[in-house]
């Protein structure tokens, strides 16, 4: 299975190989992977009647579904280039996504969640606007062209998560896809008996990246179209899920619903949390060994690049603790003045900007995250921020992510973003946003900085503003907290 050229060859010979196994549960709904084949074709071919060609752009704006993943890998059948668009996305973000790839079909799933997508649709003018909810296009298979050969051709537009600017258009391939898929598979060493979930959206990077595991070992995942507690705990324990997670926000959440019921397993099938995307606190980690008696591992990875490191269960709590893993095999890492840089099967051919593409890769092919790290002994990545995460007061560099980590040990801290601001005396000053857990003692500036202190951070570092939030704002994909909007709500106040 793992010598695939395109995602569709994987299709057909996993369905070949387990026609009737499960693939996705959702509700009371179960997909076997011969039913993904066989829907797949069939839609496939009504998007051919409809006017879909293999290179033709095709935009989707869909909550995470069966039906959505039966879409997706319609096209991959087709050879059309897909442009998935995070659901919650408004007119803004949807907008962008739409006129930068030139879409000339947008899937929509008509009103969901109190939202009219078919109306933003028109109000964004765009083309060939169908609904993909329940009904999808069908036609008959024996229609359509042989499915795609080639799997380094570009038939993936993803969005970045718009952190650090506009969000950009990454290229990727179905071997891009498929790399980063057995990266993920590599870390997570599952096994057919595993039944996995998927608890961010489907319209992630992470929706491919983790169904190339699913085909590759063979394994269900149970999907959520909205995901909340406890509802999504009842589904766990009734598929009897062994492998949960997302990203450090959902580590969270099952931890607090663990300390309702201290010594009582949450999910007693549960024996991995694996995720990734954001960074993960050293005391969560250590905490929900302990309290949920449950591995956890967490990665590494970005739009560009789906699975760039993870911990691998055999590293030991002080390494899966305080390091994002080791690369798998195929990827190589390069630390160049302190920042990541990247080449392998699973890097993307590069944005949609082709600027932004010559200013990204090396000389040497290398993708420039921007990203801050370094390499210990023993080969592990530890991160240490993002080269625009760094606050610079009087010339100093100043990392934010070091103070955060001190500041994640204080009791009466939930999360922190720590960012600079403009200061005409000093260029920037650091200032600390935290989200206090509840019943927590209230924090001031001298308290604070009193900690970091006794904590051993140098004095030239220590924030001269403090913000007390009761929520920080997030993005919708991985509940990334979104700097640039506290820097906008803070500067000049
Ligand atoms: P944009 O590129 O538009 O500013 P973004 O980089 O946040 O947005 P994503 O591709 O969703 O968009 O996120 C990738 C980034 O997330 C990485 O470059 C890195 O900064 C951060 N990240 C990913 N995994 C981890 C991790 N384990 N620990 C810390 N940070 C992480
Ligand atoms: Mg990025």
């Amino acid at each position: 299975l793992s010598s695939s050229r395109t995602l569709w060859e994987l299709v057909t010979r996993r369905a070949a190989l387990t026609p009737d196994r499960p693939l996705f549960l959702q509700d009371d709904r179960t997909l076997t992977f011969e039913a993904l084949r066989a829907r797949a074709e069939r839609v496939a071919a009504g998007l051919y009647g409809m006017g879909v060609r293999p290179g033709t752009v095709v935009a989707w704006q869909l909550p995470t579904r069966i039906e959505t993943a039966v879409l997706s890998f319609a096209l991959a059948r087709l050879g059309a280039v897909q442009t998935p668009v995070i659901p919650f996305y408004r007119d803004r973000e949807a907008g962008f996504a739409l006129r930068e790839s030139k879409a000339e079909f947008f899937a929509v799933p008509g009103a969901w969640r109190g939202f009219d997508h078919a109306e933003m649709a028109r109000r964004l003018g765009a083309k060939g606007v169908f609904e993909a909810y329940d009904d999808l296009p069908d036609g008959d298979p024996s229609l359509l062209p042989p499915p795609p050969s080639d799997g380094t051709a570009v038939r993936w537009i993803y969005w970045t998560s718009g952190t650090t600017s506009d969000p950009k258009g990454v290229l990727h391939t179905d071997r891009s896809l498929l790399a980063g898929g057995s990266c993920l598979a590599h870390a997570l060493r599952p096994s057919a008996q595993d039944v996995g979930s998927i608890a961010f959206p489907y319209a992630h990077i992470g929706g491919p990246d983790y169904t190339v595991m699913l085909l590759l070992y063979g394994f269900p995942a149970v999907l959520f179209e909205q995901f909340a507690l406890p509802e999504a705990l009842a589904a766990y324990r009734a598929h009897g899920v062994t492998v949960a997670g997302g990203s450090t926000a959902f580590y969270s959440m099952f931890l607090a619903e663990q300390r309702k019921h201290p010594g009582e397993p949450v999910v007693p099938t549960l024996r991995l949390l694996a995720g990734g995307g954001a960074p993960k606190p050293p005391e969560l980690y250590h905490a929900v060994v302990r309290e949920m008696g449950v591995q956890l591992t967490h990665g590494y990875g970005m739009t560009e690049v789906p699975m760039i490191t993870m911990g691998a269960p055999d590293d030991g709590p002080e390494l899966l603790a305080t390091t994002e893993g080791r690369p798998p095999p195929g990827m190589e890492i390069r630390i160049v003045d302190g920042e990541v840089r990247l080449r392998g099967e699973a890097v993307c051919r590069g944005y949609l900007d082709p600027g932004q593409t010559a200013e990204a890769f090396d000389e040497d092919g290398f993708l420039r995250t921007g990203d801050l790290g370094r390499l210990t002994e023993t080969g592990h990545l530890v991160l240490t921020g993002r080269l625009k995460d760094v606050i610079i007061r009087k010339g100093e560099n100043i990392s934010a992510q070091e103070i955060e980590d001190l500041l994640h040990r204080h009791p009466a801290v939930g999360d922190v973003a720590v960012i600079g601001l403009p200061d005409a005396a000093r260029g920037e000053l650091v200032c600390a946003v935290v989200e206090q857990p509840p019943g927590a003692e209230a924090l001031t500036l001298a308290g604070v900085t009193a900690f970091l202190r006794a904590e051993g951070l140098s004095v030239h570092k220590l924030p001269e503003r403090l913000e007390v939030v009761d929520a920080l704002p997030r993005g919708d994909t991985l509940r990334k907290v979104l700097k640039y909007k506290l820097r906008e709500r803070y500067s000049g106040t």
